[in-house]
């Protein structure tokens, strides 16, 4: 499981808060929507949330394991995609991993920052560059079935000069 190198986090307690705020919310959009957060997809949805960097779906196998060893991926696959449909999370395809979303309630795609030193992902909470995306597209006569806008760089942190 990735870890986030502590001397870097300025408020390890905000995380905390955020987490728990975040899992209350998909809990409020579920039970609104009548979806149904087995524990298994809230277990899931937990750990995704706990971690400070986006997650693979391996790491969530692994840190499911009960006495007979790591979880059968097809089921949590499952949650994931139960998770992803709903959109309380979000899939960085270009590292393949998942991310909580700031705005579980609302569905919308946005582009991401994607950190190639600490491997934060930030979630940029604008649409604008979407809907010229999807416009254009729609100018060309394309129709986009899926995407996710994936941005690979440094952020301002590591950035900075030692
Ligand atoms: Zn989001
Ligand atoms: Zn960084």
């Amino acid at each position: 499981m990735p870890s986030f190198p502590r001397q870097r986090c300025n408020h390890p307690d905000d995380h905390v808060h955020d987490r728990e705020a975040f899992v209350r919310e998909v809990t409020e959009v579920c039970a609104e929507r009548g979806l149904r957060l087995t524990p298994l997809r809230e277990r899931v949805l937990r750990l995704v949330a706990k971690a400070t960097l986006p997650v693979k779906a391996y790491d969530l196998m692994d840190l499911l394991r009960d006495g007979k060893g790591p979880a059968a991926p097809p089921t949590v696959y499952r949650a994931l995609d139960f998770l992803l449909e709903n959109g309380f999370i979000h899939k960085l395809e270009s590292i393949n991993a998942y991310v909580g979303c700031h705005q579980p309630r609302l569905p919308h795609s946005v582009p991401f920052l994607i950190c190639g030193e600490c491997g934060q992902a930030v979630e940029m909470e604008d649409e604008r560059a979407t809907r010229l995306l999807t416009e254009q597209a729609q100018a060309l006569g394309f129709r986009p079935l899926a995407q996710t806008l994936e941005v690979h760089g440094r952020c301002a942190r590591c950035a900075e000069p030692e």
